[in-house]
């Protein structure tokens, strides 16, 4: 059965990070976005929190936390800014759940351990110049000498290319699979910062999620100790599939944050603004777009939470946390849409962080597959196309 009333730790947490968010971030968030500058200093203080490792077990350095406490991190630091929930995106879900389920023991006290504790950041690394929807026009490759690899690529659109010490890529090690665009063919690797070869840059000409760092990174014959390969060799496709699964999860409660962000902020200028005679709050077409944002946050809270139930339970997520991040998502972005329209021109300058809103909740849109991918996989599931199968590894459940 799902509960819907959240736990009294849960209600804690939620109320922790709201005030830290508002204390902390609120004031200068508006400042960052302008100078398109990535605030490190946030990290350590995300760290003090336990919310860089959220749901890993405290064996492994993580809080702990159970899947929905994940989720209530990524709506309250939405709420503030989006650039906070993707680095829990990355960080947390992408990244460090990845390890936690498919790595070995050793990876887990070599990496994840540092990671949860906050004392390294990680990220992801997928897409290419070349291949973003289209996992298998990856071009990456990872050839193997002995007991290494040699892994040569390119990753483009990477959160926190400038700014994480481990990626977790994808590259192909097998080449007959790549020609035959076989996804059988594709392995998961550990890649540190500091490995010989490896090169990073900040994308300069982004227009959305300002105070947060995306970028790109190369791989020129970047040597890899084999014990760095995740999973088995062949299992990278199952891996970034799974990854997904918990990025998209926080995708989702984070765009559930930003609605409320949307939300909040028209009702507070519907209150103040007035024209012909009365404030705005009382014209019927002003209400009909505050009571959409309502009824799009409550909706778009109650589908994470229903994929968080899930995870909770340890049972498979994938069409639930799809259905989730793509509703969200998409409702994000009509709620950001008339967020700006009810500001009028106020909407329209940064002096309101509504348009910041609008051009953050595009991405979301994009990334961790696209608003067309997520109906395409959401058709297939009722039409019978698409179903999941059981992965080698799931996430731990937590009671
Ligand atoms: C801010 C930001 C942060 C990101 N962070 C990361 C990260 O940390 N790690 C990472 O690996 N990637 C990251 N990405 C990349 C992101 O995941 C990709 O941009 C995304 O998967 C889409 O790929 P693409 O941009 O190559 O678009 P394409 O795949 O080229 O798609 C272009 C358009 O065609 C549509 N399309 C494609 N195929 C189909 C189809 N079969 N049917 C119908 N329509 C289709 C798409 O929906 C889209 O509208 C990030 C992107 C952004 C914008």
């Amino acid at each position: 059965m799902i509960d819907l009333d959240l736990t009294e730790e849960q209600r804690l947490l939620e109320q922790s990070v709201r005030e830290w968010g508002a204390r902390a971030v609120a004031p200068k968030i508006r400042e960052l976005d302008r100078e398109h500058r990535f605030d490190r200093n946030i990290l350590p203080q995300m760290a003090e929190m336990g919310l860089l490792g959220c749901s890993v077990p405290p064996e492994y350095g993580g809080a702990g936390m159970d899947y929905i406490s994940l989720g209530i991190v990524s709506e309250e630091l939405e709420y503030v800014d989006t650039s906070l929930r993707v680095i829990i995106s990355v960080h947390a879900g992408l990244n460090c759940l990845s390890l936690l389920a498919w790595g070995t023991e050793d990876q887990k006290q070599r990496y994840l351990v540092p990671q949860a504790q906050g004392k390294k950041i990680a990220t992801y690394g997928l897409t290419e110049p070349a291949a973003g929807s289209d996992v298998r026009g990856i071009q990456t490759v990872a050839l193997k000498k002995g007991d290494r690899y040699f892994v040569t690529g390119e990753k483009m659109w990477i959160s926190l290319a400038d700014v994480a010490d481990n990626f977790l890529v994808f590259a192909w090690t097998d080449l007959d699979k790549k020609r035959q665009r076989d996804t059988s063919g594709i392995s998961a690797f550990i890649i540190e910062r500091g490995f010989k070869g490896f090169s990073s840059a900040t994308l300069k000409e982004k227009w959305g999620i300002l105070a947060g760092n995306t970028g790109s990174f190369k791989m020129e014959d970047v040597e890899v100790p084999a014990e760095n390969l995740v999973g088995k060799e062949g299992e990278g496709f199952k891996i970034a599939m799974f990854a997904l699964d918990q990025g998209r999860y926080t995708v989702a409660a984070g765009a559930t944050g930003l609605i409320r962000a949307c939300r909040d902020a028209s009702a507070a200028y519907a209150l103040e603004r007035k024209t012909f005679g009365q404030r705005i709050a009382e014209h019927q077409l002003v209400k009909e777009m505050i009571a959409g944002m309502e009824s799009d946050y409550q909706a778009s809270r109650l589908l994470w939470l229903r994929a968080g139930f899930l995870k909770n339970a340890g049972r498979r997520n994938t069409r639930e946390t799809g259905l989730a991040k793509w509703f969200s998502t998409v409702a994000s972005e009509r709620c950001a849409g008339d967020a700006v329209q009810i500001h009028g021109a106020n909407g329209y300058s940064d002096e309101y962080p509504v348009g910041r809103f609008y051009r953050n909740c595009k991405g979301a849109v994009i990334y961790e597959g696209t608003r067309e991918i997520h109906k395409l996989m959401q058709a297939d599931y009722v039409l019978g196309f698409r179903q999941d199968k059981a992965t080698r590894c799931e996430l731990p459940a937590i009671k």
